[in-house]
């Protein structure tokens, strides 16, 4: 017991990672795959499912809290400005590189040279994106309480945010209402440390479930797109996120990396990075010193606007579907695709195969027909989800380095702790 108390959360949510895969693996060696799926999906998955559906509990409290806190905390509403501004920028540059990345490896590996689509089974897609004024004004909530109870992400930020400059605008009037979600945020991250010693049991429960249901033969007919996919995302977190934390911010990468293991753990598990906000969130406040004023406003929006991996993957997509179908494509078309990948990743919702039904839209790109769409998502659908663990994981990754680099920016970033050895967690 005090063996496992004393082990670092990541350390142990790491090793419940490899665990799970080994696990699932071995039963699907020993009973074969069904008997193994159904006897995970019986008495294990449930454990799973009960942590996603614990982290997603929190989704509203913590972003209402921590945002409300955290504009409070700043003592000036001309400070969200800069923050914002730096904010979708980071998140806007770190797409792009993105983008490159993804039709890049489509063009060096060309992954649908080859590909035998004959045995998929077609799912039609819808090819309309709803507009973008319906979309935009969606972010105004009609009324927030309905914002909060439905877990409306963007429109519960818009309305924290004014709340927060609200309470900082009434100045002394204020200060009890800012006190008070101060005080809650603090709650809230406390019930969230709770929540995350279910993370071990969680994540062995879903890789090992992932493991027996999705099957090996299925990854052999598609196996080079999965490697370029993996080798995509992996070079861009090196060289990108790398880049930002070693060379831009000068700070140690692996103390970056090591601090939120625990998020890319259970993004990895739950293919969900809406789900997994609530551990990237504290695992960048305890583990990075990334104050909450920041953590608060830039995390959540990256949550739902912020998807490099899902960017890269669909550029990969359609040159996946480019090269399988046997289309030419011009530099027009490259650039077309990087631009509609990063528009439908800021689309995608952030929760598991959202990017996949988007490929309609960069399809659309070089009018690639309904039925073909229909036949891409068939053949990839199966096996997306192997592919969907990796991307939100890069996805969370994302979102944690730009909160860094915009804390360091701003001045929100207490570096002690971000430079704290592992074994030695800063008291929170
Ligand atoms: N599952 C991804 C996420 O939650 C979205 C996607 O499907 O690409 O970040």
């Amino acid at each position: 017991m005090s063996w496992w108390f004393g082990t670092a959360l990541w350390k142990r949510v790491l090793g419940a990672l490899v665990l799970g895969i080994g696990f699932g693996a071995l039963m699907s060696q020993m009973m074969g795959a069904e008997a193994a799926t159904s006897l995970i999906e019986s008495y294990i998955r449930p454990v799973g499912d009960l942590f996603i559906r614990l982290i997603r509990m929190l989704i509203v409290p913590l972003i209402l809290t921590t945002l409300v806190a955290g504009v409070y905390a700043l003592g000036d509403p001309k400070r969200l400005g800069p923050i914002g501004g730096k904010t979708l920028a980071l998140y806007f540059a770190t797409t792009f590189f993105a983008n490159i990345i993804g039709i890049i490896f489509g063009l060096l590996f060309r992954p649908g040279a080859g590909a035998d689509l004959g045995g998929a089974d077609a799912v039609p897609v819808s090819t309309e994106a709803e507009g973008l004024a319906s979309r935009l004004l969606s972010i105004v909530p009609d009324n927030p309480v309905a914002a909060l109870a439905d877990g409306d992400v963007l429109a519960v930020i818009f309305f924290a945010v004014l709340l927060g400059i609200g309470i900082l605008m009434a100045g002394k009037a204020g200060k009890p209402v800012g006190e008070l979600f101060n005080s809650a945020s603090d709650v809230v991250l406390k019930v969230t440390h709770m929540v995350m010693e279910v993370a071990p049991f969680g994540v062995f429960a879903l890789v090992a479930y992932t493991t027996v249901s999705q099957g090996l033969e299925a990854f052999a007919s598609i196996g080079l797109l999965i490697l370029t996919v993996y080798l995509g995302l992996f070079t861009h977190a090196i060289l990108v996120y790398g880049g930002l934390i070693k060379f831009v911010l000068r700070l140690p990468l692996l103390n970056f990396l090591r601090g939120i293991v625990d998020a890319q753990a259970v993004a990895y598990s739950t293919a969900s990075s809406s789900a997994t906000l609530p551990v990237t969130i504290t695992n960048v406040v305890d583990n990075l010193g990334v104050k909450r004023s920041v953590a608060g406003s830039v995390l959540p929006l990256g949550a739902t606007i912020n998807m490099d991996g899902t960017s890269l993957y669909l550029g990969i997509l359609a040159l996946f579907t480019a090269q399988a179908f046997g289309y030419e494509l011009t530099l027009t078309h490259y650039f077309m695709i990087a631009f509609t990948a990063a528009i439908a990743s800021i689309g995608a919702a952030g929760i598991p195969s959202a990017g996949l039904f988007l490929l309609a839209i960069v399809l659309s790109t070089f009018n690639v027909p309904p039925e073909q769409i229909a036949i891409i998502v068939g053949f990839i659908l199966p096996v997306d989800r192997v592919m969907d663990m990796a991307r939100t994981a890069l996805n969370v990754t994302g979102d944690a380095a730009v909160s860094v680099a915009v804390a360091k920016w701003e001045g929100e970033l207490d570096e002690e702790r971000f430079r704290a050895p592992a074994d030695k967690p800063m008291p929170v």
